[in-house]
């Protein structure tokens, strides 16, 4: 028989978890209303007042152990924190990062390092908030990447180009993904790849250069070109070669706690297309009495419990130090699906006045349709749960 007796560590949540948690953060959010976000959207601005209220509250720290400032809070509490920002139409992408590309750091970083920058990241008094990871000429092939970090005398030299480098122009830090052994000379491609901190505060100008992208969502995401820029050793993080794997290893936390924005997204959109449903009379009926209207509505809440239910799951597991890359990786899909069904069943709803900016349904359908192809595009999360998981053969 097998024994499942391991799994009692494994205690899925019946009610929500966090609550003082929701509650804190809802009080935040309270003072950033749609007429906030609208303004910045149409200025492309970024939502520092936001960003430095979250802050101040101490959101943004919560992962971060207690001996290096943070509140040392599980993964779950993060969640919680996400998926309110977003549950009540704010949008965390301006900061979120945040919260978990120090996970790098703190998993892989030396205690110098660790002492030298988490404590500035739980205050916020430093961002660490960029990652560069994807390249316009390789995308999704990330062992392919061609940014090179060069070993001379005592430092290294980067020269390259990254694209939808979110927040850099926000950020003090960049965890940046280079390689540092040809592609050529290694076993396996996934070797030869370094992570560096780059200290964005000394770089800007001296080897890299950042370009905004004007895009279809307010997300202060640039392309960064690195022309020379001179990188000291002790930026390099963990072993020189391991990079691509200490990057992977904080995948599992990213996809959980952006998979915890889609459920909020979600719920964010299945309320306003329920309360809208009930209130707008047309042809003397509450539109929601309509089937054609009330059951995209359903549909999409009912596809929203089972990504919570999987979310839920993973957190656990991750919680647990168990292995949740299934559960993170498909949780995000189903949470990603979820919110976009969601999208698309309120704005049906609220018909010609959803697409009025004052509403602020539209700005959330344009932001939650990010989640089909960031931070992993939907096809090569279906790619993993076919080859790693079912062991069909492989795409790449
Ligand atoms: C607003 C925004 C913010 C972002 N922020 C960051 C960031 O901060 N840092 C960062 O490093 N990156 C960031 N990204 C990049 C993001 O992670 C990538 O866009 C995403 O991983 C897809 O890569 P790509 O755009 O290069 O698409 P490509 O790799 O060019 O793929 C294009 C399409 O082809 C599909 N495809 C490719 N290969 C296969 C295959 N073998 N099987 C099936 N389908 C396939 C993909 O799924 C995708 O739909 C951001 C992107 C956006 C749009």
């Amino acid at each position: 028989m097998t024994d499942t007796s391991s799994d009692a560590t494994l205690c899925m949540p019946i009610e929500p978890q966090w609550n003082d948690i929701r509650e804190g953060v809802r009080q935040v959010c309270d003072k950033f209303q749609n007429d906030y976000w609208m303004k910045l959207d149409a200025a492309s601005e970024y939502p520092t007042a936001f960003v430095n209220a979250l802050t101040e509250a101490g959101y943004l720290g919560c992962l971060i152990p207690e001996e290096f400032g943070g509140s040392g809070l599980p993964l779950s509490a993060g969640c919680a924190v996400l998926e309110t920002i977003h549950e009540t139409g704010c949008n965390a992408a301006a900061c979120h990062a945040q919260m978990y590309t120090m996970g790098t750091v703190l998993k892989h970083g030396s205690d110098e390092q660790k002492k030298k920058y988490l404590p500035g990241i739980a205050s916020g008094e430093l961002r660490l908030q960029a990652f560069g990871v994807t390249e316009p000429t390789t995308g999704s092939d990330t062992t392919q990447l061609k940014t090179k970090a060069e070993k001379r005398g005592n430092k290294y030299v980067v020269n390259g180009q990254k694209v939808w480098t979110s927040r850099v122009m926000h950020s003090d830090l960049m965890l940046l993904l280079a390689r540092t052994t040809p592609v050529e000379q290694v076993k396996r491609r996934t070797d030869g790849l370094s992570v560096f901190l780059v200290d964005l505060r000394e770089a800007k100008g001296r080897g890299v250069e950042m370009k905004k992208i004007d895009a279809m969502i307010n997300h202060n995401t640039c392309e960064v070109f690195f022309d020379n820029l001179e990188v000291p050793p002790d930026a390099l993080i963990g072993e020189e070669g391991q990079g691509f794997k200490y990057i992977l290893s904080s995948m599992n936390a990213e996809r959980l706690l952006i998979s915890a924005e889609c459920l909020g997204d979600a719920k964010f959109f299945i309320r306003k297309a329920t309360d809208y449903a009930k209130e707008r009379i047309v042809f003397g009926n509450p539109i929601g009495k309509n089937q054609g209207v009330q059951f995209p509505i359903a549909r999409a809440y009912a596809e929203l419990q089972a990504a919570e239910l999987l979310v839920h799951k993973g957190a656990a597991l991750f919680e647990a130090g168990r292995d949740c890359g299934a559960e993170a990786n498909m949780g995000k899909m189903l949470a990603a699906d979820a919110a976009w069904k969601a999208a698309e069943a309120c704005l049906q709803t609220y018909g010609g006045f959803g697409y009025a900016r004052e509403y602020g349904i539209e700005r959330k359908w344009r932001e939650s349709r990010l989640y089909q192809t960031a931070p992993i595009s939907t096809n090569m999360i279906l790619a993993y749960v076919g080859q790693n998981i079912l062991g069909m053969p492989r795409s790449y």
